[in-house]
């Protein structure tokens, strides 16, 4: 079933604001409203949801799967019945929430659903305008990967994760060479065209759980949580091997300095760093860039470790 949760059949709400569902509790619909709006957080906002469904409606469980990402929000246990719902506003698809349960929902209790979602859509449609905010304030435009607000971010997240649970953490700093010249003799079109080559490089060549981002111009630091300084090492010689594999075709009419077989290629220094036990994330980026300093020094298209 697909419902739009728009704000039409509000059934729940009674003269007095307040109503009582089939399963005696009390609804009191301006707490419910007031109780979403007071959020602006995505996660927050649909716990306070299904909080008040519950007591509506005793689901076992719930998703709720992001309409532009399919990133998805769940809540409780997974059950045989399920009831799904497309959420929008003001006409712009916000997602899909799936209601799960040991028996079958009637009639009535849709019914209610589809009130209590109506009343929702606004707070939820807020949620997610903020949730695109922030992301895009973390995202650089040019490549999609994080930016350094990003790395700042989830760096102290994970780095304070690592150290509750005694695991190590290492942090790449990835800088193109010589990028200045292939931008000089191919132009920027194909200089940005190598930046999205890089970025998708290093989603290929890292685990799902790190992070790459592009801290700005031709440089990128990854983050391994877990990975301790060899680990981190053959990480960063993946990545140096694959990116100095890419090749892009420059754009017509440029033809000076071209590859025999009329291919643009680039390197990559890196630099390593394991962040020690006293050491902040900051620190570790600067061994990491030092690092990636002395690999520029002897020569480029290398990898080397810091002293940190
Ligand atoms: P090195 O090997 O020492 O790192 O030399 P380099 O030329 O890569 O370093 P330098 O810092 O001198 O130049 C970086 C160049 O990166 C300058 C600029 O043309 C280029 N660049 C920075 N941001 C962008 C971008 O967004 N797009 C493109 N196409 N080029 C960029
Ligand atoms: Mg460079
Ligand atoms: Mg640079």
């Amino acid at each position: 079933m697909n419902r739009d949760g728009n704000a039409q059949n509000l059934r729940l709400v009674s003269g007095k604001g307040k109503t009582s569902g089939d399963s005696g509790t009390p609804f009191d619909a301006l707490e419910f409203v007031q109780s979403l709006s007071s959020s602006l957080e995505l996660g927050t906002v649909l716990a306070r949801l299904h909080e008040h469904l519950h007591s509506q409606i005793q689901h076992s469980g719930w998703f709720f799967i992001l309409q532009e990402s399919d990133e998805t929000w769940s809540g409780g246990d997974e059950d045989r019945h399920r009831i799904e719902y497309g959420m929008s506003f003001n006409g712009e698809a916000m997602g899909s929430l799936i209601l799960m349960r040991g028996r079958r929902f009637s009639d009535a209790e849709q019914e209610k659903i589809e009130a209590l979602l109506g009343l929702a859509a606004p707070a939820l449609a807020n949620a997610l305008r903020f949730q695109r905010l922030s992301t895009s304030l973390e995202t650089d435009e040019l490549t999609g990967l994080g930016n350094r607000r990003a790395f700042e971010k989830q760096g102290a997240q994970w780095l304070a994760d690592c150290r509750r649970q005694d695991r190590p953490m290492s942090v790449l700093a990835i800088d193109l060479d010589h990028f200045k010249q292939i931008n000089d003799e191919y132009g920027h079109t194909v200089g940005d065209e190598l930046l999205r080559l890089v970025a998708q490089t290093l989603i290929n060549t890292t685990r799902e759980s790190d992070l790459c981002v592009r801290m700005g111009g031709e440089e990128f630091l990854a983050i391994l949580p877990g990975a301790d300084l060899s680990s981190a090492m053959e990480c960063a010689e993946r990545i140096r091997l694959a990116i100095a594999a890419l090749r892009t075709r420059a754009t017509a009419g440029d033809t000076s300095g071209l590859e025999s077989d009329g291919l643009v290629k680039v390197t990559a220094s890196v630099g390593v760093a394991t962040i020690g036990r006293t050491s902040t994330l900051q620190a570790a980026y600067q061994t990491a860039d030092e690092a990636l300093y002395a690999a520029k020094s002897a020569g480029r298209n290398r990898v080397l470790a810091g002293n940190g």
